[in-house]
């Protein structure tokens, strides 16, 4: 063989070296990927020096991890310790955007279960409906509301603005979905219904935070529950959160769209850390940025752009907490349990809770919606 005599593998020998296929090996030289040592340019063989079996074992085992190829390209010319990182934002990303597909399969089997009867645990059961409140307040330090809280007998919702036209953002994206309230909503359509509220919610914050308007470093997050009847279905994207107490119990049911919670998940920081990281509001997703912009968006972050999307069975006795970061990054989750549990009116909850953060200094706005699923009286 032509390679031999020089120390060149031939492709067939660096295959099974780097356990790609000879056709990878092929692609991956046309690709610029990895380029062969020397092209014999008689017989046009691929000869490859064993140098670059490292580089194609990393190859190899990037593309069993599912990573594209031109993403591969990049990696491959990185340092370990780059690569290492870019491995696990990667992932991350993954992660996230499983994440993501996962919570519109529990939305979509949720759906399907709910419009069978037979899967409907207690159809003879008294009708259910929301009692709800909701309170915003400026807090301590800032000088001008930027949240906004709605509650309805269908719709709460909480939008926390940000930037130079926070406060219009998150009143445009919270009244975009107002007509909800009124609505009815066409059995089988509430994904649709949802979807369509929430690209009304973007145009509105777009139409005061965009490019024709003064102020195009800003946005809103926004945290919605529309009540169908059965059940709370969610929207939610940025960082403000959802608690249900349940049976004394409290659960967070929403997952942060921040940076800090994207190093949580990829076991990069601890929660205690990040309870105290100078960055811990920024997010990675919110309405109203451009597609490709989330403020301090390092490479790799990105993960999806949607809002999540959630269908929640309603038991008489459940409470639900909508709540802007203003709350949750000063009040801890036990003394909001504390509250919930031990407070039977849903505005006097509200009220306490608000004042909880205001004595633990009241850095940002804080608002609080609550919706606590109830018999109604026949
Ligand atoms: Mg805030």
């Amino acid at each position: 063989m032509p390679g031999a005599s020089t120390g060149l593998l031939t492709i067939g020998a660096f295959a099974r070296a780097s356990r790609l296929s000879p056709k990878a090996l092929r692609l991956y030289d046309e690709l610029g990927l990895l380029t062969p040592a020397r092209v014999d340019p008689v017989s046009g063989y691929r000869l490859y020096a064993p140098e670059q079996l490292d580089r194609a074992r990393l190859v190899a085992w990037l593309r069993r991890l599912g990573m594209p190829l031109a993403r591969i390209q990049y990696v491959s010319t990185l340092d370990a310790d780059a690569a290492a990182r870019e491995v696990r934002a990667f992932w991350a990303q993954v992660e996230a955007d499983t994440a993501a597909r996962r919570n519109l399969a529990s939305f979509l089997i949720g759906h399907l279960s709910w419009k069978d009867p037979a899967m409907n645990p207690n159809p003879t059961a008294s009708p259910l409906g929301i009692r709800y409140a909701a309170l915003s307040d400026t807090g301590r330090v800032r000088g001008s509301n930027q949240d906004t809280a709605y509650a309805g007998s269908r719709l709460l919702a909480v939008a926390d603005g940000y930037g130079g036209a926070g406060a219009p953002a998150s009143a445009a994206a919270v009244d975009a979905l107002k007509h909800l309230e009124t609505d009815g909503i066409p059995a089988g359509d509430l994904l649709n219904v949802l979807e369509d509220a929430i690209g009304q919610a973007e145009q509105a914050v777009r139409r005061v935070t965009g490019p024709g308007s003064s102020a195009e470093e800003a946005g809103t997050t926004l945290t919605a529950m529309l009540w169908t009847g059965s059940h709370l279905a969610l929207v939610h994207i940025g960082d403000s959160r959802v608690h249900l107490l349940r049976d004394g119990e409290l659960f967070q049911i929403t997952h942060d769209h921040t940076v800090v919670q994207t190093m949580i998940d990829e076991g990069r920081l601890t929660p205690e850390e990040a309870a105290s990281h100078p960055q811990r509001s920024l997010l990675i997703r919110a309405l109203g940025q451009g597609p490709d912009s989330g403020p301090g968006m390092g490479p790799g972050m990105r993960a999806g752009t949607g809002p999540d999307i959630g269908l929640h069975d309603a038991r008489p006795g459940d409470r639900y907490l909508l709540c802007s970061d203003g709350l949750s990054t000063v009040v801890p989750a036990d003394d909001i349990r504390r509250v919930l549990s031990g407070t039977d009116e849903p505005e006097q909850a509200v009220r306490e809770l608000i004042a909880l953060a205001n004595s633990a200094g009241g850095p940002d706005n804080v608002s609080c919606v609550i919706g606590d699923v109830v018999e109604l009286q026949g």
